[in-house]
């Protein structure tokens, strides 16, 4: 490929995820998207749902993963763009993976419930973006229900998410009096058609909200509305690309993704100011997505229980250069040069094997346990990314064995998976229990099937009053040990050997953090 081809390959992708609060609509929302990136030809179901009454163990999961290893990425093409969508597991499946994944996009879209407004989990992924600065699109969904009076909330993502928020298209109306959208940029009215939910939806425009073919439409609704676009075009921001790229301004769009109506005038926007790929830093330097030579780094390893398969595959974003099939990459931290002769690519539809991939995309490679969450990958350079950072769990359990003959097996199997990402250890500094901590509850039923499955090990589950953990650190020796020694009833030493503090409350934390200015309380910790 020459050079200026490449370049116009990379700028061509647009990576992203989905942050959302469960049941907002974020898997509906994307089997609408791969319908617009014609990915699928009938929007059917993206992976196999778990309904209220199926099993949600460990054990369904594994059937399902065949097909979520294929949805946990999927590359579609849409108006000249090569899209590029990271599923962020939400359900009983939210687990640090779904924090992490958000440092491997490049912009996310963030999916709101109009009738519920901002939720927690979205705050909590707000605030992972937050590190990054990552620029954010909304999608207000549910407009075919009664909603919320939509100015309250936007003010209330004002208020909570602490980001300027810019509608782009104001909904005319709601539930069964919605009508469709409004560009408030162009001027012109997007006429809801409702039964289209598995179809693409015509695209029915009115021009002019004042125009008689308006007047029509909304009816007797029509002075109101009109009056409400008033106020609302004095009353919001205004769109600015920069800030929006900044992460100080969201642009909004409103819509329902059950009846796919508003989420192509959404994605429409998404490929045409969302930005492209962006460089990373490393320890030494900043690698511009552009430059020649290849590398990446993994962001999340998934084990394949399949007995038959037992490999892992880590999911590695490329940051700059291509990946061809059969290239030969340096494993930094091993310092050892591989083939990859098999990486996975993620192409949505007809699964052809990808032969190459530039920066922005994904690709996952097999190994046996050799690759580590965080791990960089080169042409040869000395490199290390950074910025793929542990994330403090808000979960724990004491960890007991039945045989406690098998304590080796079991500290070594709990090291093995926490470098993996599934779960996090601690080993408190004044007794001798261990501690598992994560970010999602299904995690530990993973872990303990694992430890059983890989390891020979059967663990027990007990209660732990710890409500969150920081890492601590302190760069005066001797407050440090001042520190170690009073608190030394909630310090432990995780997994990667840090010194860490586990709050019995939030309120224990805060008082912590004041009494030891000196000392610093990180909620994530680099790999
Ligand atoms: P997720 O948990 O965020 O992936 O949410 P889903 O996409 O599974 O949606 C949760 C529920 O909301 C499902 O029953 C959807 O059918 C429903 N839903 C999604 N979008 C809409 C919408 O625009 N309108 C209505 N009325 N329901 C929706």
């Amino acid at each position: 490929m020459s050079h200026a081809a490449h370049l116009k390959n990379i700028q061509k992708r647009r990576t992203f995820a989905i942050i959302s609060h469960p049941d907002a609509g974020k898997t509906t929302i994307t089997e609408k998207l791969l319908l617009f990136g014609n990915a699928i030809q009938v929007g059917g179901s993206v992976k196999g749902k778990r309904g209220p009454h199926a099993k949600s163990d460990w054990m369904t999961m594994e059937q399902e993963r065949g097909i979520s290893v294929t949805s946990s990425v999927m590359q579609f093409p849409y108006k000249e763009r090569i899209v590029n969508l990271l599923d962020t597991p939400g359900h009983e499946d939210f687990s640090e993976d779904t924090y992490r994944t958000l440092t491997a996009v490049d912009s996310v879209l963030m999916v709101i419930d109009g009738a519920k407004g901002v939720e927690d989990r979205t705050i909590k992924l707000m605030d992972v973006c937050r590190l990054r600065d990552t620029p954010i699109l909304s999608f207000i969904n549910k407009m075919d229900r009664d909603i919320r009076d939509p100015i309250e909330v936007l003010d209330e993502v004002e208020d909570v998410l602490k980001i300027a928020a810019a509608p782009i298209n104001w909904p005319l109306g709601m539930g069964r009096d919605f009508k469709g959208v409004y560009n408030l940029y162009t001027d012109t009215i997007h006429v809801f058609a409702s039964g289209h939910g598995h179809t693409i939806p015509p695209d029915t425009q009115i021009k002019g909200i004042d125009s008689p073919e308006a007047s029509e439409l909304l009816g007797s609704y029509a002075d109101d509305i009109r009056d409400e676009i008033e106020l609302v075009r004095g009353a919001t921001h205004e769109f600015d690309l920069d800030e929006y790229l900044a992460g100080r301004l969201t642009p909004v769009f409103f819509g329902t993704a059950l009846a796919n109506f508003g989420v192509r005038e959404m994605l429409d926007g998404f490929v045409e100011w969302a930005p492209k790929p962006i460089g990373r830093e490393t320890k030494s330097h900043f690698v511009e997505a552009e430059s020649e030579a290849f590398s990446g780094f993994v962001f999340k390893i998934q084990a394949n229980m399949d007995p038959r398969h037992r490999d892992r595959i880590a999911f590695m974003r490329v940051c700059s250069g291509v990946y061809s099939k059969g290239m030969k990459m340096r494993h930094v931290r091993l310092g050892k040069d591989v083939k990859i002769s098999d990486a996975v690519t993620f192409m949505a539809g007809d699964r052809e094997s990808v032969e190459e991939a530039v920066a922005g995309d994904i690709i996952g490679l097999h190994n046996h346990g050799t690759i580590q969450i965080g791990d960089t990958f080169t042409e040869g350079e000395d490199l290390k990314f950074t910025g793929i950072p542990h994330f403090a769990p808000e979960l724990f359990r004491r960890i007991r064995l039945k045989d406690p003959l098998k304590t080796k097996a079991l500290q070594k199997g709990l090291q093995q998976l926490s470098e993996e990402g599934s779960t996090q250890v601690f080993f408190p500094m004044n007794n001798n229990d261990i501690v598992v901590g994560a970010v999602g509850v299904l995690q530990f039923e993973v872990v303990a099937y694992r430890l059983k499955d890989e390891y020979k090990v059967e663990a027990i589950y007990e209660p732990v009053s710890i409500a969150t953990a920081r890492w601590a650190d302190c760069d005066d020796p001797k407050k440090l040990e001042e520190f170690k020694r009073k608190c030394a009833d909630n310090l432990c030493i995780d997994g990667g050997g840090h010194l860490t503090y586990l709050a019995p409350t939030r309120v224990n934390l805060s008082l912590a953090e004041e009494r030891y200015p000196d000392v610093e309380f990180r909620a994530t910790r680099e790999h």
